[in-house]
């Protein structure tokens, strides 16, 4: 039987996006894995899911978070000298912090744009008015402090983190970090900061080494480091999702859920060894919300790795699968009876576009 529902009944998916992303881009003629591509192949699956009518894109250019917001934001967790080395080296032409991590003409306003997705997103989570989805690019969380490593620049996760902590003093944060890297600059960025737990899921050994002591708490016990072993696939993963990583993160339910959202830890990804499917990650935010009983509206997703572009196994479709799961928990919290068919068509769905056309760039 077709039961109709009033739209407005339905939970929505805000997703913020950057774009301002492509002014971030390799070399011309140098191939790299973190490109472009990465976030068009991010939309255009996003757009074509079965629930594309529950989601509202708002451009992070359009939210009420400004450059100003974004700049103070990176202030409080990144020196301001290398602040000014990303503005200088983009503003001058572009180069290379690393090998790995390069910053093209362009890369400062990219990375302003990437950063107000990421406060948007937060801020809505922190209001019960999520989920929310910072869509942007590169990943940020191994950039530290003072360096840019890992492919990111700046510490989009961090620096969220911090300027809603700074809004909001009483808040508390949790980031649960599933990227198949360990997330070495937020867990050094947030240390002292015993308002925000951070836990990271990732692969032993693998890029940039460390975050192996799961015993080590950090100074202020706010770290829980998981290394899976190279190879792992869903039952390790999700063991220690559900085991440790949970019940570490929510034993306090905090203001946020902020998930450093890596897709890397795919059989598909070509720059890791772990062997987890596109619908892992939806098993993922399940164990959040059914098992935890965590409000999907105080939970904010955010972009980081997720190399494998193909729409049935890679990042695309791993992201499908986390939004999914977020808006058909939605649904249910909302005491609504859907059609059955789990896909949300025939409701008279039509995708929120909030696109303006204004063109104006960070200036
Ligand atoms: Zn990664």
């Amino acid at each position: 039987m077709l039961l109709i529902v009033p739209t407005s009944s339905l939970w929505s998916l805000t997703v913020v996006h950057q774009t301002l992303h492509e002014r971030h881009r390799p070399p011309p003629g140098k191939r790299h894995a973190e490109s472009p591509t990465r976030l068009v192949a991010a939309r255009k699956a996003l757009t074509a899911a079965p629930f594309a009518g529950r989601i509202v894109w708002t451009r992070a250019l359009d939210s009420e978070r400004t450059p100003q917001d974004a700049v103070a934001a990176l202030k409080l967790v990144h020196t301001v000298e290398h602040l000014r080395a990303v503005q200088g080296l983009s503003q001058s032409g572009g180069g290379g912090f690393d090998m790995d991590t390069y910053c093209a003409p362009g890369s400062w306003e990219a990375m302003l744009d990437g950063t107000r997705a990421w406060l948007h997103a937060t801020a809505l989570a922190a209001e019960a008015r999520g989920p929310a989805v910072a869509l942007s690019r590169p990943a940020g969380h191994h950039a530290t402090a003072s360096v840019a490593m890992g492919f990111g620049l700046v510490n989009f996760a961090a620096a969220a983190t911090a300027a809603l902590l700074t809004a909001r003093p009483e808040a508390r944060v949790s980031i649960l970090d599933w990227d198949v890297h360990y997330g070495n600059g937020v867990a050094d960025l947030l240390r002292e900061e015993p308002r925000a737990l951070y836990c990271s899921l990732h692969e032993f050994g693998g890029f940039p080494g460390g975050g192996e002591e799961e015993q080590q708490r950090g100074p202020r016990g706010n770290l829980l480091r998981l290394p899976l072993p190279r190879g792992s696939g869903r039952e390790a993963f999700l063991s220690a999702l559900r085991d440790k990583a949970l019940p570490f993160l929510l034993a306090r339910p905090p203001d946020v859920l902020l998930v450093c959202a890596g897709y890397d830890g795919l059989l598909a990804d070509p720059l890791a060894t772990m062997e987890l499917s596109p619908a892992d990650y939806g098993e993922a935010v399940r164990a959040v919300l059914d098992e935890h009983g965590f409000p999907a509206e105080r939970v904010a997703i955010g972009l980081e790795g997720g190399y494998a572009l193909d729409l049935e196994e890679g990042m695309p479709a791993a992201l499908v699968e986390t939004c999914g799961a977020l808006i058909a928990r939605g649904r249910r919290g909302g005491g609504e009876t859907d059609t059955g068919s789990g896909t949300g068509l025939g409701l008279g769905d039509s995708v929120r576009e909030c696109e303006r056309t204004r063109d104006s760039a960070a200036s």
